[in-house]
């Protein structure tokens, strides 16, 4: 069985911020020395699926074997990729209802890498995300790292080494994609989306312009943004109460918005420390205009409010604990919040 099982492979693209990785995997080919395991490492949001996409394409593609590493687009291995039915090509990411890639996929895939091209060519392997293989399918992999078939590579896609075994990460050839500067993450978002790109949903993203794109798309960005003003409004003026807001924020259809609240809570209360150490409204950028949010107190307690902070990246880190873990650390966080930001107890009474 050569076919391809999963749907939702991305097309070969290169983005203007992957030119050094380009470069670094051209000088690579050119000289006879194209790794055969690269671990492709940056944060999300910056079209690493796509590049390794690309990487696939292009050491498979039949123009590539006698120049430079391309992607002709128009040979039979390029037009097989376009197809999503290229033998040679396999690509592993988690089952369907799954958050793990499990033994059985790796071992599936490296006895595939193992046996003859189907083209008489490379045989490309991609496992994405990386660090979401089970440690025994981690550990599988070692064997196909340490004694590579020869004219086979394999691209490990991460946004977190770290959660892959040192034993893997060390026998690979690492590969980095940087983020775009903010101007060059503007301008890029500017050409995709035809409008103008709010700063302040690339500062929300920490500047990972396909993210960006994503959430602009339908006002869901606006609409998370109004959403938390309005509701840290009410709780900030008293008209609803944490245990309400902390239910609210997990129900089962809510809470795929979890993190972004959280990352936006995290920028406010940044926002908020920054404009209240420097004594200037102007330091206080995110939200850029916050029409739902009360005044705040005008002395401000800096340790507590950073440690709401840390508080809420915590979470952050946490957020596959059960559902009453989850929602009574949304409370107390949300508590915090009110503490230290709500008017004074005497006023509250
Ligand atoms: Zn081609």
């Amino acid at each position: 069985m050569a076919e391809e099982t999963v749907s939702s492979i991305p097309a070969p693209r290169i983005l203007p911020w992957h030119a050094s990785a380009i470069d670094q995997a051209r000088t690579a080919w050119s000289a006879s020395r194209f790794p055969h395991a690269i671990l492709l490492q940056g944060a999300e949001g910056l079209g690493k699926r796509q590049l390794a996409s690309w990487l696939v394409a292009a050491v498979l593609c039949e123009t590539s074997g006698a120049g430079p590493l391309q992607f002709c687009g128009k040979c039979a291995s390029c037009q097989l990729i376009a197809a999503g039915s290229h033998p040679d090509r396999y690509w592993i990411d988690p089952e369907e209802d799954k958050q793990q890639i499990s033994v059985d996929q790796i071992r599936e895939m490296t006895g595939r890498l193992t046996q003859t091209s189907y083209r008489h060519g490379y045989k490309v392997a991609i496992v994405e995300p990386a660090h979401q293989m089970t440690i025994s399918a981690a550990n599988s992999l070692l064997k196909t790292l340490e004694e590579p078939t020869p004219r086979s590579v394999l691209i490990l896609v991460t946004s977190r080494p770290s959660g892959l075994p040192a034993t893997v990460r060390s026998r690979c050839q690492k590969m980095v994609v940087h983020g775009p500067s903010s101007t060059e993450a503007i301008e890029w978002l500017r050409q995709e989306s035809g409008a103008e790109a709010d700063p302040q949903l690339l500062e929300f993203t920490g500047n990972a312009p396909l993210r960006a794109l994503e959430l602009a798309q339908e006002g869901r960005f606006d609409a998370l943004n109004e959403g938390m003003q309005k509701s840290l409004g009410q709780l900030l003026a008293g008209r609803s109460d944490v245990t309400q807001l902390a239910a609210e924020w997990d129900t089962k259809d809510a809470k795929p918005q979890l993190p972004y609240r959280l990352t936006w809570l995290d920028l406010w209360l940044t926002s908020v420390a920054r404009a209240a150490i420097g004594g200037s409204a102007d330091l206080f950028t995110f939200p850029a205009r916050s029409p739902h949010l009360p005044s705040l107190p005008a002395a401000l307690n800096i340790s507590a409010l950073y440690a709401v902070v840390d508080q809420v990246r915590a979470l952050k880190s946490q957020l596959t604990r059960t559902a009453l873990q989850r929602e009574l650390a949304i409370e107390s966080l949300l508590h915090s919040v009110l503490q230290v930001l709500g008017p004074a107890p005497a006023a509250r009474r």
